[in-house]
């Protein structure tokens, strides 16, 4: 199984339970299933805040912002109503 590291808490843990992240244009998007081509991320589906206060997720995607829906769905409280 492979290992990959969490942009969030930088803890290596096997892949299949990590979200992997993709970008879309300028959008940053869930690209675990069916798996997206081209360069990803991987982060714990509750790491999902420290990412994005480490701005972890700008840095790997530089100049994408994070789909809202995807973030609903990782952690609903950190979305504003
Ligand atoms: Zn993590």
């Amino acid at each position: 199984m492979p290992r990959r590291t969490c942009i969030g808490c930088r803890r290596t843990d096997e892949q299949s339970s990590l979200i992997r992240l993709v970008r879309r244009g300028g959008t940053v998007v869930d690209g675990t299933r069916p798996r997206a081509e081209g360069r990803g991320a991987y982060l714990h589906p509750g790491c999902v805040v420290m990412a994005v206060e480490r701005r972890a997720i700008g840095r790997a995607f530089p100049g994408a912002t994070v789909d809202a829906e995807l973030l609903r769905l990782l952690d609903p409280e950190s979305v504003p109503e």
